[in-house]
């Protein structure tokens, strides 16, 4: 992960972090233009939105998704799917 200076956009280094919950931390940052600026933050990283869910999401989705169909729908969609 890259970390850049919001004062003078040079290259920082994160010096320590504080785990503020599980998804939400604290990046302790330095600036690395030590001669020009040499400012010391703190970004915060957290987890914003999934593009996919986990796999075992989706496993859980779609059996529920399945589970919830009548007997025969079920049926005719496993005929489907071993059909080939
Ligand atoms: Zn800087």
């Amino acid at each position: 992960m890259r970390v850049i200076c919001p004062h003078c956009y040079s290259k920082a280094l994160i010096t320590s972090s504080n785990v503020l919950c599980e998804t939400v931390k604290d990046l302790y940052c330095q600036c690395t233009n030590t001669k020009d600026c040499g400012a010391s933050f703190v970004y915060k990283l957290s987890h914003s939105h999934d593009l996919n869910p986990p796999r075992q999401t989706t496993i859980q989705i779609a059996s529920a998704l399945i589970k919830s169909l009548p007997l025969e729908e079920r049926q005719a969609l496993q005929r489907d799917m071993f059909a080939s």
